[in-house]
């Protein structure tokens, strides 16, 4: 499919990237065959009783893409878009994402189609360990490794964790990350995607000659990524002048009190609606505002041959997965915007799960002052790799990441060889 085609299947555009970089680093056509197809797909269905007594069936996936690397690694997520497409194409970035992160890990994804927000808690109880259940020989400490994603957090993974040690008949923390703290999950996981996109904008800044302090910034999404993303950047000097969320968006060219729309979103039942220190703009306007890094960290798909040519950052920063469509990427870069890709800039989450996994598996856990100096290690490592790899093939940092990603693919599939 061509670069200007629209693709309206979501593993269409992640292939679509996977073919640009494969033509231009020269890639073996046998292994972007075998990364084209994923290794496995497991579809179930979930009868699950509802608090008013009836029997509802819910939809879950699991793909594990790869393995070459090592053990799957990825989220799950709810979400009512939740399909065979995403799951396959969320599976794929993982894969990709764990190999720029340098980490010992193949890519998978899971999910169930849901409406989080129209399920009690007891419900979401029932579902999840009834997802768990029927994926428990899928998932393993040594085998594919969940954890969250967008729609489940701590209180999840605590459920499936739970599940998986009574059917096993064995406490194995390492068999899913992202876990509260007090049963196996490592310091610094909750804020550590958050944290990796502010890693990756100051390596980004550093290289364009641009001083972090007063550079203005817009965060898109104001959840787990986006809040933390948000809240860090401001740390380091960055003013972010613009944040919203799925209920509301705003901006104040003064800067906004992270720390204040926080504390609002935490006593408003986590949402950004009614927030009264910046003013209230339209949901559409909040990318195309006046800024020097514009970080979307909400849904897939939201830079488009629509808008990006109204963006008027000098840097993007993908918290999300998937936030630019293939047919944005040639205006983003016509326009000589620097775009750090997902597959690098949300890495830090799955770099943090990995500490997590190292930890449950030694029994031995970390203050949060040694994860986050290891983190930023990787991070900066994933970084300069990825830099150096567009500088070397003169493409984008996007294509740039999926070459040195192809690179280190390449050799497990060569090394471990096929029948
Ligand atoms: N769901 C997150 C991601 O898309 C984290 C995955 C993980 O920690 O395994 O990267």
């Amino acid at each position: 499919m061509s670069q200007t085609a629209q693709h309206n299947s979501m593993f269409e555009a992640v292939l679509a990237r996977l073919d640009t970089a494969a033509k231009l680093m020269n890639l073996n056509p046998e292994v972007a065959n075998i990364l084209r197809n994923p290794a496995r797909q497991v579809k179930v269905s979930l009868p699950v009783v509802m608090d008013n007594g009836s029997i509802r069936v819910f939809e879950g996936y699991r793909t594990v893409h790869s393995t070459h690397l090592g053990p799957s690694k990825g989220g799950i997520r709810y979400a009512m878009d939740v399909n065979a497409d995403e799951v396959m194409a969320l599976a794929a970035w993982m894969t990709f994402k764990c190999a720029v992160a340098n980490l010992p890990y193949g890519g998978a994804k899971g999910g169930i189609q849901l409406d989080p927000r129209a399920h009690s808690v007891g419900e979401l109880e029932r579902i999840t360990r009834a997802y768990a259940l029927a994926m428990k020989d899928v998932f393993g400490v040594n085998r594919d490794i969940p954890a969250p994603d967008m729609g489940t957090s701590g209180r999840e993974m605590a459920w499936i964790l739970d599940e998986l040690n009574k059917v096993n008949g064995e406490d194995a923390p390492g068999v899913i990350t992202g876990k509260p703290i007090s049963i196996g999950g490592s310091l610094g996981r909750d804020a550590a995607t958050g944290r990796g996109v502010m890693i990756n904008t100051l390596c980004a800044l550093e290289k364009m000659g641009i001083t972090a302090k007063g550079a203005k910034a817009v965060v898109q999404g104001f959840g787990n990524v986006g809040a933390h993303a948000a809240r860090l950047l401001s740390e380091q000097g960055i003013c972010v002048v613009g944040i919203g969320d799925h209920t509301a968006s705003y901006y104040n060219a003064n800067g906004i009190d992270i720390t204040a729309a926080i504390a609002y979103t935490n006593s408003n039942n986590k949402v950004l609606k009614g927030f009264t220190g910046a003013t209230e703009i339209p949901a559409d306007q909040l990318l195309i505002q006046a800024c020097d890094i514009l970080v979307p960290a909400a849904l897939q798909n939201v830079i488009t041959s629509s808008n990006a040519d109204a963006i008027k950052a000098k840097l993007i920063v993908e918290g999300a997965n998937g936030p630019t469509t293939p047919e944005a990427d040639p205006i983003i870069n016509s326009k000589k915007i620097i775009c750090v890709p997902d597959i690098l800039a949300n890495s830090g989450g799955v770099t943090v799960s990995y500490f997590e996994w190292v930890q449950n598996k030694a029994g031995y856990y970390w203050p949060e002052s040694e994860v986050n100096s290891k983190h930023d290690l990787k991070m900066r490592e994933a970084f300069e790799q990825v830099w150096a790899a567009s500088q070397n093939y003169k493409t984008s940092l996007r294509i740039g990441a999926y070459i040195a990603a192809l690179q280190k693919i390449e050799q497990g599939v060569r090394l471990k060889g096929a029948y």
